[in-house]
């Protein structure tokens, strides 16, 4: 299987579950590889509660240390999960160089400074929001946060379906442009399979977008988006069977920022 490289731990407030525990899942269930890719500080520690302050990401990379001390037999990658929101780059930038992290996934859950659209605290905003404009937004954020070269993989591209909000208008010319962006700058993007376990039922993104970012050679990475251990490595097989189903034969790798091509299995 490929690697999980879509995980949090207990400092996001939102997950349970040492580091070290999903790495002795991860064994157990036959991954070789897996990354932390906890949510990251905002520059404001009020921001919101559900992820680690801006004085804890010491206390991360030390728990993330201790699973690989504990589980020598298994690569263990160290990331961050960045909320990308326009307007918060030179802290994105700054986030990014403290600590030669192996890759960086780019995440849109805001599409605005106070709606995270895939927060069930919020549910209730989706009643009072056209969904043709949450999703435009969506999309066109996903676009600008690829156009930083921030990241390095972009987290759950239609993440706007968890709640089955579906758009009336079509979002292809949306989609078309978020992939465009992708190819142009190398990025990757993850099928992230907690979608299943979300009222959508089914994975990010959806086999149509996949397929269209296979068409433009755009790396593919595979995460659980685990927040405690059982979920580690979650529908991989399924996840694998998809990836080949919309074209793919590799996904990639990546270690100190820089990525390798692998053959799916
Ligand atoms: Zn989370
Ligand atoms: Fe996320
Ligand atoms: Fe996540
Ligand atoms: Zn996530």
């Amino acid at each position: 299987m490929p690697p999980d490289y879509h995980m949090h731990t207990p400092l996001c407030r939102h997950a349970t579950g040492e580091p070290t525990e999903y790495a002795a899942q991860a064994k157990q269930v036959g991954l070789s590889e897996i990354g932390f890719s906890d949510h990251s500080p905002m520059a404001r520690d009020d921001f919101d509660d559900w992820r680690m302050k801006a004085d804890e990401l010491e206390e991360y990379i030390r728990q993330v240390k201790q699973a690989q001390t504990d589980h020598p037999s298994l690569t263990i990658r160290l990331a961050l999960e960045i909320d990308f929101l326009p307007g918060q780059e030179d802290w994105i930038r700054e986030l990014v160089r403290r600590h030669p992290w192996d890759y960086v996934i780019g995440s849109v859950h805001y599409v605005s400074s106070t709606w995270a659209l895939d927060n069930p605290n919020q549910i209730d905003e989706w009643e009072r929001r056209d969904p043709d404009e949450v999703w435009g937004t969506y999309f066109d954020w996903l676009t600008q946060a690829v156009n930083t070269k921030l990241f390095d993989i972009i987290g759950h591209a239609d993440l706007c379906k968890k709640f089955r909000y579906y758009p009336n208008r079509d979002l292809t010319p949306d989609i078309g442009r978020f992939l465009d962006a992708a190819q142009a700058t190398d990025t990757a993007i993850e099928i992230n399979t907690a979608g299943l376990r979300k009222d959508c039922g089914e994975m990010y993104p959806s086999l149509l977008i996949l397929k269209k970012a296979f068409r433009r050679e755009i790396g593919l990475t595979f995460g659980s988006d685990a927040h405690n251990a059982s979920e580690v490595g979650m529908a991989f097989p399924e996840a694998v069977k998809m990836a080949k189903s919309a074209g793919y034969r590799s996904y990639c790798r990546f270690e100190g920022r820089s990525r390798k091509t692998e053959p799916l299995p």
